[in-house]
């Protein structure tokens, strides 16, 4: 009796012993759609301080992206408050490239925005520029001739105090070598294309902007964030009429909308996915 109560424990105890690892395989190895929280979302206004970026006849960069990023923190405030919003700088100071990417991940961000505007190389020279319109870059693979954008950008480390320290292994000409550096990044990459694809498709048809689309370059805002992100250029400040757009109440609402309408469409589809 004794000896068959002890097997018939020893039953008991494998079968829960079983059923735990069936059910903790159940938790760690599928885990429920519910799980993901969408919970913050970092708004990076490019430059500022002692970095203008670029500028236009009237304006500078610097201004034009913190106002943007201030818009699209009070919207998204007003709907999508169950979203922690973390500003990279919400006043016109100096903070380095890889800080930026620091305070994301320090926060464990959902999603990285980085607002810039583009601008082309002849300046507010004689010749004026017609380009015009949005393009989205993501961190990824590229040809070296098509790093216009990233090249700009990434200009703003050389007003930095210890950048030849901080970014070691940075080669402006040869980008590709931080690519592999940062291989592990491109774990990121399909879910940054996806936001980005998402905010391309809102300009263009809510906004009626030109595009010229989502591209992956180099960029070292991006590098370094352990979430997925994207440099928005919101407009080219060089160009007179974008420059107007781009520094008007309603320009800056516009892309402020989009921004957020394209975070709730990205959250609705990652939760779903
Ligand atoms: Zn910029």
């Amino acid at each position: 009796m004794i000896k068959r109560s002890a097997k018939l424990k020893s039953i008991i105890n494998y079968s829960l012993f079983l059923y735990l690892v069936l059910v903790s395989f159940t938790v760690t190895g599928r885990p429920p759609k519910s799980a993901f929280k969408f919970k913050t979302v970092v708004i990076d206004a490019g430059h500022g301080g002692k970095d203008p970026g670029a500028h236009g006849a009237w304006s500078f960069e610097k201004n034009v992206t913190l106002a943007i990023a201030e818009k699209v923190q009070r919207l998204m405030l007003k709907e999508m408050a169950d979203v922690n919003v973390v500003m990279t700088r919400s006043t016109n100071r100096f903070v380095e490239l890889n800080r930026r990417a620091e305070i994301a991940n320090e926060n464990k961000a959902n999603l990285f925005i980085s607002i810039h505007c583009n601008s082309t190389p002849e300046g507010t020279a004689e010749k004026v520029n017609k380009e015009k319109g949005v393009l989205i870059l993501v961190y990824g693979y590229h040809r070296k001739e098509e790093q216009m954008e990233a090249l700009r950008e990434n200009s703003s480390i050389y007003i930095e105090k210890d950048y030849q320290k901080n970014y070691e292994g940075y080669n402006e000409k040869d980008p590709t070598a931080l690519i592999i550096l940062n291989a592990f990044m491109q774990k990121y990459r399909k879910q940054s294309i996806l936001f980005g694809s998402i905010l391309n498709k809102d300009f263009v048809n809510n906004d009626g902007r030109r595009s010229r689309g989502v591209k992956e370059q180099g960029v070292l805002v991006l590098a370094h964030s352990g979430m997925p992100a994207v440099l928005v250029e919101t407009g080219y400040i060089n160009n007179p009429g974008e420059e107007a757009y781009l520094n008007s109440k309603s320009g800056q609402d516009a892309i402020a909308r989009s921004i957020v309408r394209a975070i709730k469409t990205y959250r609705e589809e990652i939760d779903t996915h």
